[in-house]
């Protein structure tokens, strides 16, 4: 190539003139802009347009190369005077630049590349010196050191040639006389659809400098154009030969785009459109959802609704109502919950599978810290699950396992959808926009149908009322249900033992056993007939759908006669369900059929665990404060008779409440379940054993 004969200045004149010709306007509207802008960026191909080799060489030596092109900017007549030090930063490189985390090797050292990932944390910003002023402590002159890396970089002598004693001594750096540049340093990992098989996704850090900080929070989706250089690696005071892989950002793009990593070709889009005219849609789409997971079909149904959400809404005085649906499994061990929270993460574009009690530091929400490594003292703050999931499918397991910061912090995630970070140098807001798919085990082991399920989970009422639907999965023996599950999984493995005896045999055979196993829907194209209808589908509730759910509404609450069948906040489950519902078959109107097969839904999960076992009510109140309407009537029965006691005697004993509870008609087991719950509740106290008294 000539240019890498070519001296620098030659290469300076080459830049010079390249922005006389091809950019002036763009380099004088920077200037005028200065310092709002600070940069001239230009588009990878505009170069190439003009001079293909000057591009090519930008790619393989583009550390010279932006400093040619620098140096040339300070020679460009502007029309300001100061003409300010512009940045030449260059966007959209060539798709052959873009290299995977995972594939970035010692080749590609000096490179000029790009890198797809996800933002998982961000450093505060920082000043950090770029040319540092020390003062010689001899002569007294001051000297100008200009710093690059991490490492500070003293004077070896007091230069002469900057007016100095010529000697070896020692130096104060002078901070005011320095001059600082902005800095912060992020960390990307992969795209999780990048990754397969539940691997761990690879990290790359990058450092952004001036114009390009505080810009970027964690979870954002980014294409970062950079420079990609080692980085010393030392053990205490000796250097290794082993470097880190680093970057230095030139541009970083946002994508704009929700789902922008699902490539959907014309021939996808006309297959997509013919298959949501399939009038079996509904159930090739569930029967596509783990098909080697047997039975759970209102599950899968409900995931299929999820996979897919409703419209999220923008009102006009800024308010946003989150269309995602939040699905809760809770149930016994070993009924294929965290399989089914695995084939999901596999299945929904934009998720992560994790579980509650795993230990990374950010948790489900997101943490802000100063301690880590990769702070170097600075804050640093780190997306946790919820926020990496953003638009996509947050798959949680061993939810209940969860420590109790994220506890505090899930109830905004799940509802405004957004997760709020004030510390220190830190302020942001993280946006996580997402599904949560949670799945939680029974506090004594197995779930009991008969017993209220706040009871029986470690999590506050408060937060299971966030969840759209909640689904027990109970594993009891039943002679016909057990003969077929055991017939399914013993052929999904004899499938599986074949499939791996004629693959080491070589090649592969297909027969009706490997049916079982097949989803009638390819992975592969379901995720993309997902992204396509969340990206272009936003149906319209018709005024018949609108009706019946409003009088189903209406009707259910009046016909209640103690207890509140369900609130408000599950009518606005109805509405997103029947969105979903309607996006499945790519339909622009939610209809009556979404509308029903919304409340047949909701109907289902409602009867599940929102029925007061007593009454065979619906009563909403089981679930949103884990106590039934007519939990309460005894619990005001008790109050009383604790308070008149109390009128005569310090407190009350366990025995006189016992025979006045006789009286009202409650048994000794329901009285100590009460009291528990009401001490529990803070309703009474016990302020010497076996005695009581209310707290107000
Ligand atoms: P959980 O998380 O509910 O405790 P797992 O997802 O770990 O349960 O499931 C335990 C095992 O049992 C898995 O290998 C799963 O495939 C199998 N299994 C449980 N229920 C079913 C089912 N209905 N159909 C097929 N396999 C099942
Ligand atoms: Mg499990």
């Amino acid at each position: 190539m000539q240019l890498a004969d070519a001296s620098l200045g030659t290469l300076i004149e080459k830049w010079e003139r390249f922005f006389y010709d091809y950019c002036k306007e763009e380099i004088d509207s920077a200037a005028l802009m200065y310092p709002e802008k600070k940069s001239l960026i230009l588009d990878y191909w505009a170069i190439d347009t003009h001079d293909a080799e000057m591009a090519e060489f930008l790619l393989e030596k583009p550390y010279i190369s932006i400093y040619a092109a620098e140096s040339a900017l300070k020679k460009i007549d502007m029309p300001v005077d100061p003409s300010p030090q512009l940045h030449f930063r260059v966007k959209n490189l060539p798709e052959i630049q873009k290299i995977g985390i995972r594939d970035l090797r010692s080749q590609h050292l000096g490179k000029f590349i790009a890198v797809d990932g996800l933002v998982k944390k961000v450093t505060e910003v920082r000043p950090k010196l770029e040319d540092a002023a020390f003062q010689c402590l001899r002569c007294g002159a001051i000297i100008h050191e200009p710093q690059e890396g991490n490492i500070l970089k003293e004077p070896l002598e007091c230069y002469e040639d900057q007016g100095g004693c010529g000697r070896r001594t020692s130096f104060r750096l002078l901070t005011e006389e320095s001059k600082f540049i902005d800095s912060q340093k992020i960390e990307v990992q992969e795209n999780p659809e990048e990754l397969r098989g539940g691997a761990q996704p690879l990290r790359l850090t990058i450092y952004l400098e001036d114009d390009l900080v505080g810009n970027i929070v964690p979870g954002d989706r980014v294409t970062v154009n950079g420079i990609l250089h080692g980085q010393q690696r030392r053990r205490g005071m000796i250097k290794l030969t082993e470097f880190n892989k680093v970057m230095d950002a030139s541009t970083v793009e946002q994508k704009e785009q929700a789902f922008e990593e699902v490539q959907i070709t014309e021939e996808d889009e006309r297959k997509i459109i013919e298959l949501s005219k399939d009038p079996l849609i509904y159930n090739k789409i569930r029967d596509s959802i783990a098909p080697t997971i047997y039975g759970l079909d209102k599950e899968k149904d409900a995931l299929a609704l999820q996979l897919f959400g409703g419209v999220a809404k923008h009102m006009p005085d800024g308010t946003r109502i989150r269309g995602d649906i939040h699905i809760l499994l809770v149930g016994d061990p070993g009924t294929a919950k965290s399989q089914l929270l695995r084939y999901i993460s596999l299945l929904a574009p934009r998720s992560i599978y994790t579980s509650g009690k795993s230990s990374s530091a950010a948790g489900l929400t997101a943490s802000a810290v100063r301690s880590d490594e990769f702070g170097e003292g600075r804050w640093t703050l780190e997306a946790g699950a919820l926020v990496l999931a953003d638009l996509g499918v947050a798959c949680v397991d061993e939810l209940d396992k969860m420590d109790s910061k994220d506890r505090a912090a899930l109830h905004q995630a799940m509802e405004q959808q957004e997760i709020s970070v004030a510390k220190a140098g830190i302020n942001a807001t993280l946006k996580s926009r997402c599904s949560l798919l949670g799945a939680a085990n029974p506090k004594f082991g197995r779930f009991d149908e008969f017993a209220s399920i706040s009871d029986q989970i470690n999590m506050p009422p408060a937060l299971l009322s966030r969840f759209d639907l909640i689904f027990p999965v109970t594993d009891r023996p039943d002679r016909a249900r057990d003969t077929n599950l055991a017939k399914h999984i013993l052929a999904v493995h004899t499938v599986g033992e074949r499939m791996e005896q004629e693959g080491h045999a070589g090649g592969l055979h297909s027969d009706e056993l490997e049916k079982i196993v097949k989803p009638s829907i390819e992975p592969e194209f379901l995720r993309k007939y997902i992204a396509y209808a969340k990206r272009s589908i936003f149906p319209v509730m018709s005024e018949e759908a609108s009706e019946r759910l409003k009088n189903y509404y209406v009707e259910v609450r009046a016909a209640a006669r103690d207890s509140v069948p369900f609130t408000p906040r599950q009518l606005e489950a109805f509405v997103r369900i029947a969105e979903a519902s309607a996006r499945i078959r790519l339909s622009e109107v939610v209809g009556i059929e979404d509308v029903e097969r919304a409340i047949e839904i909701v109907d289902y999960y409602l009867e599940k665990v929102g029925v007061d076992r007593e009454t065979g009510a619906l009563d909403i109140d089981i679930i949103t404060t884990g106590i039934s309407h007519s939990q309460k009537d005894k619990m005001k029965i008790l109050t009383t008779i604790i308070k008149n006691i109390c009128e005569d005697k310090e407190y009350a004993s366990m025995d006189d409440i016992k025979e006045k509870a006789e009286e009202e008609g409650l048994d000794e087991e329901t009285v100590k379940n009460m009291m528990s719950k009401m001490i529990r509740g803070g309703i009474i106290f016990e302020p010497r054993r076996g005695g009581y008294r209310l707290t107000s």
